[in-house]
């Protein structure tokens, strides 16, 4: 007998599960909206084209080698990143008292936050909204934390639970660690006007709560990478500390490369020194160092003007096509006078809409229309093209009446 009888089946991962189950569909009309991942207008993925230049140039390069990497990564590719997130001309920046290291995308350079944050920092307790992307808790447990939830979201509105958010910091133990989407908060899609992004800095600071920004979606909410960056920037503006965690899977397309970086703002260039110093010892027996590719695409597209202005323009595409689907939903549906209020759909940011449709209607809409997505009534705009607006707009119609 195995010495792994004993193991049980685990059950699938609440996200990745709704495309094995979309995958055994052989419905010609199948509709896949559970993905997190950039689509066509035709449905395919896609690669940028200053991403294929990119490529290009490292591969013609001869003098490029397979060596490994430092512990903290691609010293070019760290530099350019935390430009990109804190802004050309950020202080922090030029007062040397930023560390950032280079970790595997989003998830990973949260989880080494997490692990750093778990064996260095006094609080032991991090705040996350309700609800939030469905790894945090898990990550940040792992790391040693203990999680707890502050209000975000409220369903009566579809929209901010601003008042329960500020009274679930304002009586959160002074110094507890605070999990903020920069932007596209997922899965809601609903973020803090930059008027509440100021008062939720100001009651965090007063109480000394340390900001942990997971910044997954910077430029693909609005198109533009300084709006997408605006709350960080402006927690950074204080003078205050915080850690952040980038993902350029989704703006540079580049989800399997897995590349990221995590951030560690310091009050000043003697204390950044010593964290990145201990970085190293959390990253060492986690991965030993990062992979070389795609954090050399990244280097090879910010420090090019050119290439940097032709990610952009691609990048804004990639967004405006988003934006454009909430639009055709929201039409959609209302040609077909579908009772209740859409309009949110049209207010949400980012990858997704939070439909408020229950686990009940989205079960029915799976098994009569074909359509895929996560119980909790996410869906991915992404995953979503003209043509099949419609197919999407009947189910929706038909689940609510
Ligand atoms: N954080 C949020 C909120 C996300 O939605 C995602 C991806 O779905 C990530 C982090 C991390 O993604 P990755 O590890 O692919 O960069």
């Amino acid at each position: 007998d195995s010495v792994f009888a004993h193991v049980a089946q685990a059950p699938e991962d609440s996200i990745l599960g709704v495309t094995v189950a979309y995958n055994k569909d052989p419905s010609p009309i199948k509709l896949n909206l559970g993905v997190g991942a950039y689509r066509t207008e035709e449905g395919k993925p896609v690669v940028l084209n200053v991403v294929r230049k990119a490529e290009q140039l490292l591969v013609n390069d001869r003098s490029r080698v397979k060596e490994y990497l430092p512990i903290v990564g691609l010293a070019d590719f760290n530099k350019l990143s935390a430009k990109l997130i804190f802004g050309a001309d950020s202080p922090a920046i030029q007062e040397n008292r930023v560390t950032t290291v280079q970790c595997l995308s989003g998830t990973g350079s949260l989880r080494v936050g997490a692990e750093f944050l778990g064996r260095h920092y006094h609080e032991r307790t991090i705040y996350i909204p309700q609800p939030t992307w469905g790894n945090h808790p898990k990550i940040f447990n792992l790391g040693g934390l203990s999680v707890k939830y502050y209000r975000y979201y409220d369903p009566a509105t579809r929209g901010l639970h601003f008042q329960g958010l500020l009274e679930d910091l304002g009586s959160a133990p002074t110094g507890a660690i605070v999990l903020l989407h920069a932007c596209a908060h997922n899965p809601t899609g609903v973020d803090p006007t930059l008027e509440q992004w100021a008062q939720i800095r100001q009651l965090m600071r007063s109480k000394g709560l340390l900001p942990f920004f997971d910044s997954a979606y910077q430029g693909f909410a609005s198109g533009s990478l300084d709006a997408d960056a605006q709350s960080v920037r402006m927690f950074v503006a204080d003078g205050g500390e915080c850690l952040v965690a980038q993902s350029y899977a989704k703006n540079m397309g580049l989800y399997g490369e897995r590349v990221g970086a995590l951030s560690i703002v310091c009050k000043n260039a003697d204390v950044a020194s010593r964290v990145e110093s201990q970085l190293k010892l959390v990253i060492r027996p986690m991965f030993s160092n990062p992979p070389i590719h795609g954090a050399s695409i990244v280097a090879t597209i910010l420090k090019d003007m050119n290439m940097y202005d032709e990610w952009t323009v691609e990048l804004k595409a990639m967004a405006d096509r988003i934006i454009s689907m909430r639009h055709k939903l929201f039409e959609a549906l209302r040609a077909k006078d579908t009772p209740g209020d859409w309009s949110h759909i049209i207010k949400q940011i980012g990858m997704f809409t939070f439909t408020g449709l229950n686990s009940e209607q989205v079960a029915f809409m799976t098994k009569e229309y074909h359509i895929y997505m996560t119980s909790d009534g996410r869906i991915s705009m992404a995953g979503l093209s003209s043509k099949t607006v419609p197919h999407l707009a009947d189910a929706i119609h038909a689940a609510v009446t």
